[in-house]
């Protein structure tokens, strides 16, 4: 069997390309969508995430408002920070990048974030409007999935789908928004007895651990969908320091209908699903506007 391999690159800037119309649409109404991202700390990783984020929006005419606030920095501090963002008329979407220093906690800068620009997707009113199937603000990375999928006329309906990983940001709203489609779903945790006997059974699989080469290829049915969401920098050998994902790709090669490759893939999509959401919420707001 042939494997097509899901080009997240490319469907991401056709996505970005078609925003940026929507941008401009907005910016001539007077209403330019903007996006704050706050980073607390000096986390290497977090710093190139975030650089990355803001670059997109730049790309597609966005405004975005890149807020460093020291390690030191208080939980006061920062909810004083979320607080100003969400009276500020200029931004749609708010982006805390996680992970924050230990003496804030997560949960009380996420659910300070008012829901309705809540671009990621966290906040527990967002999180019950996908629970319960009107999603308003969808995590981005399962976002990006779903979109992969329609992108390649992958109907979830009445497929099998396994998620490998549970996690609030990808797992759980994947299983969510799979299920919404149709999928009979069912989600492995680091507890699953016999994962691959979940596994096998899966016609669209999607796993999202962090553990490199978890799934291999004696572990998915011939003819799968596989999406590997994983992030891993190889430690040690001759590809020491780049990134694989949680799926042995090259196994896959061959026995499976599509896959997702790490990177490239999955990664992508995220940024994009979070310029969607910015934008969406943008288009809320002017449409609340007009409406009074
Ligand atoms: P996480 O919060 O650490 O959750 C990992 C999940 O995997 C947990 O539910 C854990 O089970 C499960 N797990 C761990 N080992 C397992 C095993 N051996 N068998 C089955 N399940 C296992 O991770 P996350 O934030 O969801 O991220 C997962 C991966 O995706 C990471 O590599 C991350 O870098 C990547 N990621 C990529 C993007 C992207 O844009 N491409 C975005 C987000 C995350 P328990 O619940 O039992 O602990």
């Amino acid at each position: 069997m042939e494997t097509r391999i899901i080009d997240g690159n490319a469907l991401g800037k056709r996505l970005r390309q078609a925003m940026a119309q929507r941008v401009a649409k907005l910016a001539a109404a007077g209403t330019p969508p903007g996006l704050a991202v706050v980073i607390v700390g000096d986390d290497p990783a977090s710093k190139i995430y975030v650089r990355n984020k803001v670059r997109a929006c730049a790309e597609i005419g966005m405004h975005s408002e890149h807020i460093e606030m020291p390690d030191t920095a208080s939980q006061v501090e920062v909810l004083d920070c979320i607080a100003r963002l969400n009276a500020d008329p200029r931004i749609h979407g708010i982006l805390v990048q996680l992970p924050l220093p230990k003496q804030i906690s997560s949960e009380a800068v996420l659910n300070a974030i008012a829901p309705e620009k809540d671009a990621d997707g966290f906040h527990p009113v967002n999180v019950g409007l996908l629970a319960t199937g009107h999603p308003r603000f969808v995590p981005c990375t399962p976002a990006g999935v779903m979109a992969m999928l329609e992108d390649e006329g992958i109907n979830p309906w009445g497929q099998t789908a396994v998620i490998v990983g549970a996690s609030n940001i990808v797992g759980k709203p994947a299983a969510l928004l799979l299920l919404q489609k149709g999928a009979t779903v069912t989600i492995c945790n680091s507890k699953t007895r016999d994962l691959a006997s979940h596994t096998r059974a899966a016609d669209i699989l999607v796993v999202a651990t962090g553990r490199a080469n978890l799934v291999r290829a004696d572990m998915v049915k011939p003819g799968a969908v596989v999406i590997d969401v994983g992030m891993n920098r190889i430690a040690e050998g001759p590809n020491a320091g780049k990134l694989c994902g949680d799926v042995d790709f090259q196994g896959m090669l061959g026995k499976v209908s599509h896959i997702t490759p790490v990177p490239g893939g999955v990664g992508p999509m995220t940024i994009t699903m979070l310029l969607a959401n910015t934008v969406q919420s943008a288009e809320a707001a002017a449409a609340a506007a007009t409406s009074h």
